[in-house]
């Protein structure tokens, strides 16, 4: 390859918006060279090597701007830890077909049965696949909205929450709201009703969300959108956090 042909190709690449074609390029030729490619194969390589470069960086990105507390997987996830929990059940939404039909999933148990966890692996899986992304708690949401309300900037605000492919709602129930908090999250929930899957988390169970959101009537039309749609788990077993330490605790005691 001529200093004039691999400059231009490198121009070329970078005007196409494939910087890791202007990196790699040596690299590429090498290993047609060696692998004596044809010209399709060798077309074939460098396109599909630039492709999943390109989504890698999608998915890096999409991460980063996703706010997820951490990027657990459901390889993570020990489902020996909660024998009533049926792994099919995640596996299933793990599939992501309740994304794409814009529906939602509830996990719903007592704290450190991994709500949260289930909840980030989805979303990473998401993410993984294309989709926008972005995590908060159900109590942050609430006091960002408010913070934009009281500035007249809540149409802007609200597409924070509105925007993304899938939302991450985590936490719902730790606080109560009062009724104008509650109105808030129920523009949230209906303006994304069959146009984007929210992925929410409760130590409550719905029953419970009329004491919540502080008004029976804004928690049974919150209820109505959010659950038309609705993958439902529950995980009612014992606290993951709590094994840990307990363990911690036997072995200090061993050791005394
Ligand atoms: P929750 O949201 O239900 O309170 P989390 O998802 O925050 O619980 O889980 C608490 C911690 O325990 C996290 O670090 C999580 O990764 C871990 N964890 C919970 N359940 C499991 C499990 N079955 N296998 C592996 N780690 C788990
Ligand atoms: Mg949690």
């Amino acid at each position: 390859m001529t200093e004039l042909v691999s400059t231009r190709i490198r121009t070329t690449a970078a005007k196409l918006g494939l910087p890791h074609l202007a990196e790699a390029l040596t690299h590429y030729a090498q290993r047609a060279d060696e692998a004596k490619m044809g010209y399709l194969d060798f077309l074939d390589l460098v396109l599909s090597e630039e492709l999943a470069v390109r989504e890698d960086r999608r998915f890096r990105t999409g991460l980063r701007t996703s706010k997820l507390p951490h990027h657990k997987t459901l390889d993570d996830y020990d489902f020996s830890f909660q024998p009533d929990l049926d792994p099919r059940k995640v596996k299933d939404l793990a599939t992501l077909a309740f994304v794409e039909a814009r529906a939602n999933a509830a996990l719903l148990g007592p704290p450190g049965v991994g709500k949260t966890h289930i909840a980030v692996a989805l979303a990473v899986a998401a993410c993984r696949a294309g989709y926008s992304v972005y995590f908060t708690s159900l109590d942050d949401m609430v006091s960002n909205l408010k913070a934009a309300e009281a500035a007249g900037r809540l149409s802007s605000k609200l597409g924070t929450y509105l925007r993304p492919g899938v939302l991450v709602i985590d936490e719902v129930g730790y606080e109560i709201l009062e009724r104008g908090e509650a109105n808030l999250v129920f523009q949230v929930i209906s303006k994304r009703y069959e146009k984007g899957s929210i992925i929410l988390t409760s130590n409550k169970s719905f029953g419970e969300w009329g004491q919540v959101f502080a008004d029976e009537v804004l928690a049974t039309a919150i209820l109505d959108r959010l659950l038309h749609h609705c993958d439902v788990i529950s995980i009612n077993g014992p606290s993951y956090r709590l094994k840990n330490r307990l363990r911690n605790i036997e072995q200090a005691t061993e050791v005394a």
